[in-house]
């Protein structure tokens, strides 16, 4: 499944790969056709699934066409670090679009946004105590609002910023398309949902869970201390069969034959590999013949080789959906499995939402204690 069924612009498929997306998430899949189409939409989603792109791309593809330098898409968000973090995306997807994005929140300087907006903004990512302060100010127009994302709805509910929205509501206008996420149903969330939405298109996407055999460890390691962590995980550790999972098909590679190089019974596979060549490496993985195997995620897809006993996020991966399915390869069928996870600085987020989705906090080895 790739992204190009969705027929995007050139330029949002620049967009799709300055990111490195190769492949759509199952909510960007399904809701891709319907915000393309104009319909309204009800998303049950949790960050972590995809969903900013899923909003963001179509909503870029249809703003494409008209005029430059009016507000014609708003999302609100509750919080500054989503607000930010959406804008973010949006710089990054529209890089070659022309179309600017504007983040606005408080606790910043508001005459700098004012300028920023003066200067002409195609999309509004607000938090609403500040929007509404702009609003009341004259300083932000959105009577030429197209399209209207409420994100996180629930956490909305749930930071007392329902009647901001409603209010916030009145100075759009009706002939818009409204997009609302939220990762759960509340009675009030339903009710909005009622008021804002017409004929909506609604997706659920549950994350699957890893199974509850697996344990869990972070341990926190910057880049180039990773090598170091490994070996010494690898030769405290009884590991009978371990994959590690890398970033990309290269250092997979790298990897695979540094492991071999010092001595350990390790291979690799990725995208690059012959049919053959990888059809022996995973025979050999199966039979014990290696003991370590080193993939990425696509040259992984479809690997069934039972008896895992430890996955190895060497780089962290950037979706749930692909951190449970790294995970799945272990602990199944009740046997129990392992998963280590090399987090850096940057995965501290991705860390909090795998803790949030197996509803516990992962074991963290004291550094003294280099494995577990
Ligand atoms: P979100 O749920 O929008 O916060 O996205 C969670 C993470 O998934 C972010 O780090 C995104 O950059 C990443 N992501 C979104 N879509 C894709 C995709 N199609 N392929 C890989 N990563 C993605």
């Amino acid at each position: 499944m790739s992204f190009k069924k969705f027929n995007f612009n050139p330029k949002i498929v620049a967009g799709i790969q300055a990111c490195k997306y190769v492949s759509p998430t199952p909510i960007q899949e399904q809701a891709i056709p319907s915000v393309l189409k104009g319909c309204d939409l009800m998303g049950l989603a949790q960050t972590g699934t995809g969903k900013t792109a899923a909003f963001v791309l179509p909503i870029l593809q249809n703003l494409l066409g008209g005029p430059r330098g009016t507000v014609r898409a708003l999302i609100v968000a509750p919080t500054r670090e989503l607000a930010e973090q959406i804008h973010n995306s949006i710089e990054q997807m529209a890089v070659r679009t022309g179309l600017r994005s504007i983040a606005v929140y408080g606790g910043v300087n508001k005459l700098a946004q004012i300028k920023k907006i003066r200067s002409g903004v195609d999309i509004v990512v607000a938090c609403p105590g500040r929007l509404l302060d702009h609003l009341g100010d004259r300083t932000i127009n959105l009577s030429k609002i197209e399209h209207f994302v409420l994100d996180e709805a629930d956490h909305m509910f749930d930071m007392g910023f329902l009647p901001d929205i409603r209010r916030i509501l009145k100075y759009l206008p009706r002939q818009r398309q409204t997009l609302l996420f939220s990762a759960t149903m509340a009675k009030e969330i339903r009710q909005l949902a009622e008021e804002i939405l017409i004929n909506p298109t609604t997706i659920q996407i549950n994350h699957k869970k890893p199974a509850e055999t697996v344990s869990h460890v972070v341990f926190s390691v910057e880049q180039g201390r990773k090598p170091v962590l490994l070996r010494e995980l690898i030769d405290n550790t009884d590991m009978p069969a371990t994959l590690i999972f890398t970033r990309t098909k290269y250092k997979a590679k790298k990897l695979g034959q540094k492991l071999e190089k010092a001595g350990y019974k390790a291979t690799s596979i990725q995208g690059n590999l012959s049919q053959s060549k990888r059809q022996q490496a995973l025979d050999g993985f199966r039979s014990g013949k290696f003991k370590i195997l080193v993939a990425t995620d696509i040259a992984a897809r479809g690997i069934d080789v039972t008896g895992i006993s430890h996955v190895i996020n060497y780089d962290m991966p950037d979706t749930l959906e692909a951190y449970t399915h790294r995970i799945g390869r272990t602990g199944r069928a009740s046997a129990t499995g392992q998963a280590y996870n090399f987090a850096g600085h940057e995965d501290r987020r991705m860390i909090t939402m795998i803790e949030q989705l197996i509803g516990r906090k992962m074991a963290r080895p004291p550094l003294e204690q280099k494995y577990p």
